[in-house]
This record gives structure tokens, sequence and C-alpha cells, in this order.
């Protein structure tokens, strides 16, 4: 996959050219001389000179949030309780970590809010509502979040979920400059990630990979929002001039008219730097559609999807890549958070680079040449045997080409990944990545269209040539009862050189948060059971936690101010795996709640956590009203246009309503108001007009009567 000898001379030559380069840009891109210093040119020496702050999403551009603060430690914990909190004013699913930039606490919340915070009292200082339209709600596959702001030379720089690109004066929240990141708004883009800033530049991708986009980064320079270069993660168009000189190569790596479908490779979440490198690394994202047979039909590894890419930060020219699962049919992304590290493998100290894709296998790379060091497997794999030891490529068995054989595949993971977003955390001290390890298998079906040459892109859902309504059959208890199963979900501690899990501690099903470790000796990490707590770093023992009233799923940050540490976290739960799962994303007390809060505590904190209402949606339906013929075709359309935020089977996971006990299912006008005429537009719940027929909606309602019929009655 990768040529390591000329890489690694390309990457020489590079750094040679870069050097000049960024003189050049420092001196044009700065009117003030006293100004024009690597200090203000990136974030480097910034975030060495203030380990009490956090300056960028991951701490530091080696992404590894492990903080150097270490007044809360193993002894201390036990006294860790809330300082304050704040009632976000949304209940969709928080995935943000907030920055701690010159005495003030920034967050973002979900539908790309931005908060700014005393962060003693927890005193709004400002809000910052881009009005992203309710209506793009449908454009994401995965809830309406975002993951944080950047921060640099005096501005909030946040990515919205609309796809603009928003630099905020980090003193009063008003807006500087914005810039539409989309390249074509009739397509189904949307962003959820934190742009990083790079050298002077804003750098930002976009999610989107299953609905037949084409995924690219851009980068815009950070005081004036001018566009300095766009990488495209696929290639385009071949009777077209290829806009990135490598495509010109990677075009081989597919067949049929791929261009024509997107092609996907979307780069919505990871990236990290190394400025002495000067190298960028993207995660880049899943196959659209998922099926290769609508995207590349002859097959071919389909570069550069679910891959790790390294790119001069300066040009957004390719330096190397690597390429995790090579023509990725699974949802595979390698978009999941990448740690920077210097570590001593076989007696060499080694540049890498580590990840822990959706894939499941654990990998380090060198992050000078992209050549493969070790992977293994951290979570319940069968897709692949293992991976190629000089390579990385993985043996893939023949049963997983679930478009060639015609068979399904159960999947071990399936798309929602062996460990997703969640960020992970490393402990230089420890050695050890700590992550959010999950298992779940998923049934892979083509979409029998595909085979019988009807197989058409649909407006307002996903298209990914899988068999959507085949997998949500309620009655299929077979499926159901094995993926249920599956499901399993843990914090794992892992050593990175000896590719093993050291400890863990299981939480009983997937969909955790993400961690922090910090040099207290410590590892902080909330989860679906609505508990933040924090872990013994070497052992796992749990030496603290709190009830935080909702599940957990985002990562914890820390800082200090005024000699005191704190302990920051954004609860609320949500993102894709609630939504799409359903029922099978409940816990044992049912539905996980959501009540989105900033939680802030710090030893001897003395605030509560107002009493919470409970959350049981009442289910109370009307008699049936439709014929068995009808039902099942209301089953067959809701998975294709609903399931994706209402839930697998018409059970709701995630904060998205539970259609089985909403008021207007007694009602056909009332259903049909909000389905084709749009009544709750403005809360993401469009119009489907142009979709649906009146008798499609019919059949829905009666789908969902019948599910509503069939629900467990209350105790
Ligand atoms: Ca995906």
């Amino acid at each position: 996959m990768t040529k390591p000898i000329a890489k690694l001379l390309m990457a020489a030559s590079f750094l040679a050219l870069i050097s000049c380069s960024q003189a050049d840009k420092a001196t044009k891109s700065d009117a003030s001389p006293d100004k024009v210093t690597k200090t203000a040119y990136n974030l480097s020496e910034d975030i060495k000179a203030s380990p009490t702050q956090w300056l960028t999403t991951g701490l530091d551009y080696a992404e590894t949030r492990y903080s150097q603060l270490s007044t809360i430690n193993t002894d201390t914990v036990k006294d860790l309780s809330l300082a304050w909190s704040y009632d976000l004013d949304t209940n969709r699913g928080q995935e943000a970590t907030p920055l701690f930039v010159n005495g003030i606490l920034y967050t973002t919340s979900a539908w790309s809010k931005v908060q700014a915070f005393n962060p003693k009292t927890g005193e709004l200082l400002w809000q910052y509502d881009p009005e992203v339209p309710g209506e793009w709600g449908i454009r994401g596959c995965c809830d309406a979040v975002n993951r944080g702001a950047a921060y640099w030379d005096g501005k909030i720089y946040l990515a919205t979920f609309d796809g603009r690109l928003i630099a905020i004066d980090a003193a009063n929240g008003k807006p500087v400059w914005s810039k539409d990141t989309i390249i074509d708004r009739d397509k189904y883009y949307t962003i959820t990630g934190a742009p990083r800033i790079v050298n002077g530049n804003v750098i930002i991708g976009n999610g989107g990979g299953e609905f037949g986009v084409r995924g690219y980064i851009t980068a815009y320079d950070a005081k004036s929002g001018a566009q300095n270069w766009r990488f495209y993660t696929v290639p385009g168009d071949p009777s077209k001039p290829a806009e990135n000189k490598i495509h010109e190569t990677t075009k081989d790596t597919w067949t049929g008219e791929y261009w024509k479908v997107g092609g996907g490779g979307t780069v919505w979440d990871s990236m990290a730097f190394d400025p002495e490198l000067n190298l960028l690394y993207i995660g880049v994202g899943n196959g659209s559609p998922w099926n290769p047979d609508v995207r590349s039909p002859e097959g071919g590894d389909n570069l550069f999807l679910s891959s790790i890419v390294a790119l001069n930060p300066d040009t957004g020219e390719y330096v190397w890549h690597f390429q995790t699962t090579p023509g990725d049919q699974w949802d595979f992304t390698a978009t999941q958070h990448m740690i920077l590290a210097d570590l001593e493998i076989d007696g060499a100290e080694r540049k890498v680079l580590m990840q822990a894709p959706k894939n499941g296998f654990f990998y380090v790379l060198d992050r000078i040449t992209g050549e493969f060091i070790s992977g293994e497997k951290f979570a319940n794999v069968n897709w692949a045997t293992g991976l190629d030891p000089k390579t990385g490529r993985p043996d893939i068995v023949p049963e997983a080409y679930y478009n060639k054989t015609g068979k399904p595949f159960l999947g071990a993971p399936g798309p929602m990944g062996a460990h997703s977003w969640h960020p992970m955390s490393f402990n230089k001290e420890t050695g050890l990545v700590y992550f959010s390890a999950q298992d779940l298998e998923f049934p892979y079906i083509s979409d029998p269209d595909i085979a019988a040459g009807s197989f058409e892109i649909k407006e307002k859902t996903v298209n990914l040539g899988i068999d959507l309504a085949a997998i949500s059959l309620p009655d299929n208890q077979a499926i159901r009862t094995t993926v249920r199963r599956s499901l399993k979900g843990r914090l794992v501690a892992w050593d990175p050189v000896k590719q093993e899990e050291v400890w863990r501690v299981d939480h009983g099903g997937p969909w955790n948060g993400g961690t922090l470790s910090t040099r207290g000796n410590l590892v902080f990490q909330g989860n679906r059971n609505q508990e933040f707590a924090a872990y013994h770093a070497q052992t796992g023992e749990k030496l603290w936690s709190s009830d935080a009233q909702t599940g957990i799923v985002a990562a914890p940050m820390t800082f200090e101010m005024d000699g005191e540490q704190y302990v920051a976290i954004v609860a609320g739960w949500g993102g894709v795996l609630p939504l799409l799962l359903g029922e099978l994303s409940h816990t044992d007390d049912g539905r996980v709640p959501n009540r989105s809060r900033v939680l802030v505590y710090k030893l001897g904190g003395t605030a509560q956590l107002s009493a919470r209402e409970d959350f049981k949606p009442e289910i109370d339906p009307p008699l049936q009203f439709a014929n068995a013929q009808s039902i099942d075709n209301g089953r067959v359309t809701y998975s294709r246009y609903c399931s994706g935020c209402h839930g697998d089977t018409a059970v709701a996971g995630g904060p998205i309503p539970d259609l089985r006990a909403t008021y207007a299912l007694h009602d056909k006008d009332d259903w049909e108001e909000i389905v084709i005429n749009g009544a709750l537009s403005e809360r993401g719940m469009v119009s489907f007009k142009d979709v649906l027929t009146s008798e499609n909606v019919e059949d829905i309602r009666a789908y969902v009567i019948d599910r509503a019929r069939k629900a467990p009655k209350p105790n």
C-alpha cells in the first residue's frame, strides 16, 4: 500500500520545500511584524507553554487528550464534585469537547451552537446560534451533533451542520466572517466535526457518506476566510482534469462510473498534525453507496476510502496514505481519532500514528512514511482473519462480500464500528491508549434492486445499496436475538507496543463516551449508564463516579484556573447508534434519557443537579384501521425513510420522538399534515411530499400503530 523509501524521500523533499514556503506565507499573511512568530503561526508553542489551557479539540496537535494537570489525582479524586452545570437549549446528542482559552470556557452543542462561560461560576457570557435550518436535519446520518470548535488569535472557529465555516470574535460572540464550504448544496453534505488550525489555515471536512457525496477537505485562511486549498479524497470524473494530481493514479483503483454516485470518502471527524514533519493527517470515511456493486462494480481498492492520508498542510498536496479497509463495503470508516506518539518498538524509537477505526483493528503506523508497523484486533472481528504483517492489508473472508455471495453476512463489527468517533486518550507515563470499544453485529444484505437492475438513488434517505427493510423485520427474531446478544461495550486500556488489552471496564452495552487521561494517573469517561466516572490509569479500578442523569457520549476535558483544576463534560445522549438501533440501544432501564448539560467538576464542588423528570413516552395507540398488506408495505417504507432517525422497528432509541407515542398517530389528517405538508419541518421533520404518496404515508401510520399495539404494556 505504501512504498516506504519513495515516500520517505518524498516526505523529506516536502519538508525542505515547506520550511521555505512557511516563512514566505507567514510574512505575507500577517501585516503586523511583531506577530510573525512561530507562535502566531500555529499553536504549538502556545500549547507547550500553557498546560492549564485546552487550546484545540484534542488538547494538542498530537491529539493525545493527556493533560499535565494532576491536582485531581488518584488520592484526591474522591473529593471531586459538581462545581456548576448549565442546561443546554437542545436535547439532541452532545458530542463536543470544550476549549479553555484565556480564562473562558467555550463549547459547542447540537445544531452547531457555541457557548462561552465563566469557567468558575458557569455564567453564560455569550451564545452564538448560527440558525441552522431545522430542515437540514434530514441531511445528516447521525443526529444534529457538533464535536467542537477551534480557537486561534482571538477567534473561535465553528463549522455548522449546514456546511458553513464561521469565525467568531471570542470576546463577544459576534461573527467576523462566514464561508460556505459545500461544493453542491443539492447534495447532502453536513459538518459535525471540529475544525483544526494549522499554520494559519482553518481546516475542515464534512460528512455525507451515506448520501452519495464526494469527500473533500478544505483549508481557509484563518484571518480572511479565503480558500487556500482543497483536497478531494476520491477521484472525480476521469474525463476532466484531476483537481489533485494524485487522482491521476487513484482513478485506476475504481471501476465503472463511480463519479456519478459520489464515491464517499468524507473527512467527517479526525485530523492530527505533526509540526516538525509539517504533515497533516486526515481520516477518510466509507464508500458511498456502501455496496460496491453500485459504486465500483468491477471491484478495486477505491482510494482513498477508509484510509489515513498525510498531506502537506500548506498546499494540500498528497504525501502518503495507508488504507485500512480496501474497497470498503461495510461502512468501515478510518475517520476515527488518531493519536501521534513516539514509541519504542523493537528497540528503536518510532514516530507513530495510532488509530482504532471502526473495522476492529488497532493500527500503529510510521507517521513519517505511512509504513505499517503493527495491527491487532481489539474487539470481536469476523470480516477479516488478520492483517498481512508486512503491508497491513486485511485477509478478508469470502462471506464478507455480501454483494458477491448474494447471501446475508452477519458482520462483526457492523457499521457502528468496534470503535467510532468517541475520542481516545494516550497517557505517556502508562504507555496506554484508553478508548471506548464495542461489539455489535450487523446483517449486511444486498439491496435486491441492484441484482434486478432497478436500483436508483433515492431522495431524502440514505443510499447504501443495503436491504434495510429485510434487516428491520421485527418478527425476524433470529437476527434480532443474535444482534442483541452481540451488543457489548467497554472502556479499554490498550498497549500499542505489545498490541494487547491491559484492562477493561464493562459497561453492559455499546456507545460509551470518549476519554480524558491526566497526569493525576486517571482516566475519565462518561457512559450509557448515565454515569461520569474516573478510573485508575494502571488498573482500571473505578475511583470516583457521579450521576449525570443522562447517557454521555462526548469526551471530557480539564483545565486549571486560579490554581484550581476543573473537569468538564458536555453530557447528552444521542448520535447515530441510539437513533438507528432504537430498542436495541436501550439499557435494562429502557430508553437512555437525554438531558443536555455542561457539567463542570472540581475538588469540593458544592453544586447539585436539579431533580430529573422521568422520560417515558406514553404509548396509547388507536385501533388498527388497515390490513396486513398495508402494514407490511408500511414496514418497508418506514425502514427506508423513517428508521434512520425514529429507530429500527419504530422504537426510538435516541433523542428523536418515538412515533408510537405521537398524538398524530390517531388522526390521518394530523399525520399527513406532518409527513406530507411538513408541519414540523423547522424541527427537522421535513415534508416527504416529493418521495411518498398519501397511500405510502397511511401505510407507515398503519405499521407504527401495529408496532404500538404490540408494545409491551407498562408494569
Ligand atoms: Ca458512514
